[in-house]
C-alpha cells in the first residue's frame, strides 16, 4: 500500500507553479487546493497549473467552499450549494483533479433520517449531472467533527453505498466527534481500496470539534501505527 502525503492549500494562482515545485522538493505527492472561501482559479490558469502538477507527479484534489448545505429548508440555498460543488468540478476537470471534497450539510431541525434522505438525493443529482457532462471527477463528502453536523463515519459510509460517491475520512474530525478513533470500525465502514484522508491536531469538547491545531509528532506516530 502507498500513502501519498501532502498539504492543504496551494496558495495564490501567481505562485502556484513555483509552490508545486517546492512541494515536489519536500516529497509531497498530493495537494488539496482550498476553494474553501472561493473558487479562485480560472479555467485558463487551471489547465496550466494542472499540467505542472502532473509533470511533477503531484495529485490534486479540491476542498469545496464551506458555504454548503444540501439539507437547507430553503431550496435556493440547496441549489446554490450544488452550484458551488459543480463549479469546483468544472474547474477541477481543467486541473485534472481526482476529487472534490465537501462538507455535506447540517441536520438543522430535521431528524437524522430525514437529513440523510435529503443529502443522498442531492448527491445523486450531482452525480447524474457529472455523468451527463462526462466528467471524470469524483465528489467526496467528508466525515465531520461536530456532533450536530451531518457526517458521522456511518452516514458517510452509507452515502458511498447508496450513491456510489467517493468520501473523505477526516481523522481529526472523527476523534472530535466520537472522542476516540475506532480504527477497526472505520476499516469496516470503508472497505474501498483508495482512501482520501485529512489529518491534523484538533481541540474538541462534548459537542465535538472546537478548532484545528498544529499536528504533534505523537499524533502522526499514533495514526500511522494504526493504519498499516
Ligand atoms: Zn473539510
Amino acid at each position: 500500500m502507498t500513502i501519498k502525503f501532502g498539504p492543504a492549500g496551494l496558495g495564490p494562482v501567481a505562485n502556484a507553479e513555483k509552490v508545486l515545485g517546492q512541494y515536489k522538493k519536500f516529497g509531497f505527492k498530493i495537494c488539496e487546493i482550498a476553494f474553501t472561501y472561493s473558487v479562485y482559479i480560472k479555467k485558463d490558469d487551471a489547465e496550466r497549473i494542472g499540467k505542472k502538477a502532473k509533470e511533477l507527479g503531484i495529485d490534486l484534489s479540491i476542498h469545496a467552499p464551506y458555504f454548503i448545505n444540501l439539507n437547507s429548508l430553503e431550496k435556493e440555498k440547496v441549489e446554490a450549494s450544488k452550484k458551488r460543488i459543480l463549479k469546483c468540478c468544472e474547474i477541477g476537470e481543467e486541473l485534472g483533479v481526482k476529487r472534490v471534497v465537501f462538507h455535506p450539510g447540517y441536520y438543522g431541525k430535521m431528524s437524522r433520517e430525514e437529513t440523510y434522505k435529503n443529502i443522498k438525493r442531492e448527491i445523486q443529482e450531482l452525480m447524474n449531472y457529472i455523468k451527463e457532462k462526462k466528467w471524470k471527477i469524483k465528489i467526496s463528502p467528508e466525515t465531520m467533527g461536530k456532533v450536530n453536523v451531518f457526517g458521522s463515519p456511518e452516514e458517510i459510509s452509507q452515502l458511498v453505498k447508496d450513491t456510489g460517491c467517493d468520501f473523505c475520512i477526516d481523522f481529526a474530525h472523527i476523534l472530535a466527534r466520537e472522542k476516540k478513533v475506532d480504527y477497526t470500525k472505520i476499516k469496516k465502514l470503508f472497505p474501498q481500496k483508495e482512501w482520501h484522508c485529512h489529518f491534523s491536531g484538533i481541540v474538541y469538547g462534548e459537542k465535538g470539534e472546537k478548532h484545528h491545531k498544529t499536528t504533534e509528532k505523537e499524533d502522526w506516530k499514533n495514526l500511522l501505527k494504526k493504519l498499516k
